[in-house]
């Protein structure tokens, strides 16, 4: 048996502070509670050599940054295309900072890929799971990709050593994780699963996976701990809180943090139509809420709400869970959450009919930006695509623009047409539609973009344009909830 791990509080938070000599020392002399059975010692090796089992937009960027904190790092994909792109040094997605970083640690050989589940089992201590949990057609978390990844790595886990799941899954999943895996590796028990769910950000990813804001770590034993405390042992070190607290508290606090973060977005959408309603002024109401400390403004900005590879799935997903348990209080406020979120497409499909006097027939529509947020080329449950074919269904001629997220749109939607610059877009429209909030858009020359459209009527979704310039080159702007 494991030494027994005497869970966290849920209010505790332990602060590693850990030097770099007396990590070596840690490391080099495991005792006590970081001892696994049999009194053998977790990685005889400085430092824990790392796996990372799926390569998207997670498992990529931790892999990246896992070696740029100094570590051996093994990456598996089933995807070969992803894995043929990345071994050349390039992402296989948009993400700021990425590239040169896979580069670098590509070129010193802190980095690998394989194809070999085989390889991953003999060169890992951990080994990450970041594979996908799309939702499935009842909105549960689908969880298949997770299972196949580590029967795939079972077989070849032959020594002790750590899995460590970052994929976001509901509650309890880690458990029948860890039955399956040591039912299946001929290490047995000497396999141990920890859940240590990831908050980074598109946009940010890199930021937030080598600096984060604080470290999860849900764990079964201290000898889990132990080895996650060394592998994080830079961002402790800098200051990064390290909570470590039971599974099941770790795989609810990702499904909470998003729950939370998009309550807040629902929220100051629906404070968007109540100004509708009364004239008011949601850009200034969410500011001046904003400045309490209690409130904050982040996530309080106003617009055509979430979407994305997460947010969306992970509410219906906590949706489904809290069914399932009873909880019906939170099922019924993650479905108002999710209403309130996709009622903003319709009513922003609605806004763009009234603004071409009733009939989207025939008309003429550009749409700037479908990348689900900026700075991200992720198109999943993406609400400017969505708007977009919403438009193209009522006989619109909808010509897209985005900076990067293009290629991806044009896989998921053939039917629209692509413009490869803002002007071509609205060339001859009618309506020009603003998606998504990148900074180009907000660069833009509104006397310039005039002389191309058809009639100059804008639309901002994500109240992110300057009203007043837009107006004064001739422009009738529309805002969600604003006068
Ligand atoms: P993704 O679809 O971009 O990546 C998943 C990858 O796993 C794909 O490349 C896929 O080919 C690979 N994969 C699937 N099955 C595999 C297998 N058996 N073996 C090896 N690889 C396999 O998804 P993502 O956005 O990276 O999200 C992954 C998980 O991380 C999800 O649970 C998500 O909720 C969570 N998460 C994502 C983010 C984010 O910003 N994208 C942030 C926090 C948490």
């Amino acid at each position: 048996m494991r030494a027994p791990f005497t869970p966290a509080r849920p209010t505790e938070r332990e602060q590693v502070q850990m030097s770099a000599a007396d990590n070596a020392r840690h490391t080099s002399q495991p005792t006590g509670s970081g001892t696994p059975p049999g009194g053998e010692v977790p990685s005889r090796r400085a430092r824990p050599r790392v796996t990372v089992v799926g390569t998207g937009y997670l498992g990529l960027t931790h892999a990246v940054c896992m070696a740029d904190m100094g570590h051996e790092v093994l990456a598996i994909d089933v995807d070969e295309t992803k894995i043929a792109k990345a071994v050349t040094g390039e992402a296989p997605f948009f993400e700021p900072g990425l590239e040169p970083l896979l580069r670098k640690n590509l070129d010193n050989g802190k980095l690998r890929f394989t194809r070999s589940f085989a390889e991953v089992g003999a060169f890992g201590d951990v080994h990450f799971v970041c594979v996908g949990t799309p939702s499935d057609a009842e909105g549960r978390a689908d969880l298949s990709y997770v299972f196949t990844a580590v029967a795939a790595l079972a077989p070849h886990l032959a020594s002790e050593c750590l899995i460590v799941g970052k994929s976001t899954v509901p509650v309890g999943t880690a458990r029948q994780v860890m039955a399956a895996v040591r039912a299946k590796a001929p290490a047995g028990d000497r396999v141990d699963v920890a859940w240590n769910p990831e908050f980074l950000r598109e946009g940010f990813a890199v930021r937030d996976s080598l600096a984060p804001d604080r470290l999860v770590f849900g764990v079964a034993s201290e000898y889990a701990a132990d080895l996650l405390r060394r592998v994080y042992a830079a961002p402790i070190a800098a200051g990064t809180p390290a909570l470590v607290m039971d599974l099941e508290t770790a795989e609810i606090v990702k499904v909470a943090a998003n729950a939370f973060l998009a309550t807040k977005i629902s929220f100051i959408n629906v404070m968007a139509e109540l100004c509708e309603a009364t004239g008011a002024d949601v850009i200034r109401l969410a500011e001046a809420l904003g400045y309490d400390e209690r409130i904050g403004r982040r996530f309080l900005s106003p617009g055509l709400g979430f979407g994305g590879g997460c947010l969306p799935k992970d509410i219906r997903a906590l949706c489904a869970t809290a069914s399932g348990l009873g909880v019906g209080s939170l099922a019924t406020l993650l479905r108002t959450v999710d209403v309130i979120n996709m009622d903003r497409r319709r009513r922003v499909a609605a806004l763009a009919r009234e603004a071409v006097g009733g009939d989207l027939a025939g008309k003429r529509v550009a749409v700037l930006g479908v990348a689900f947020k900026p700075d991200s080329d992720d198109i999943r449950d993406s609400p400017g695509l969505d708007v977009s074919g919403r438009l193209a269904r009522e006989g619109a001629a909808v010509s897209v623009h985005d900076p990067v997220a293009m290629p991806n749109a044009r896989i998921s939607r053939p039917d629209l047409r692509y413009a490869d610059s803002v002007s071509e877009a609205a060339t001859g429209a009618d309506l020009v539609l603003h998606l998504t909030e990148w900074s180009d858009y907000q660069a833009i020359d509104p006397a310039a973009l005039a002389k191309v459209v058809s009639r100059p009527v804008v639309i901002d979704a994500r109240c992110a344009l300057d009203a007043r310039l837009w107006r004064h080159a001739g422009w009738t702007v529309h805002i969600l909830g604003r006068p």
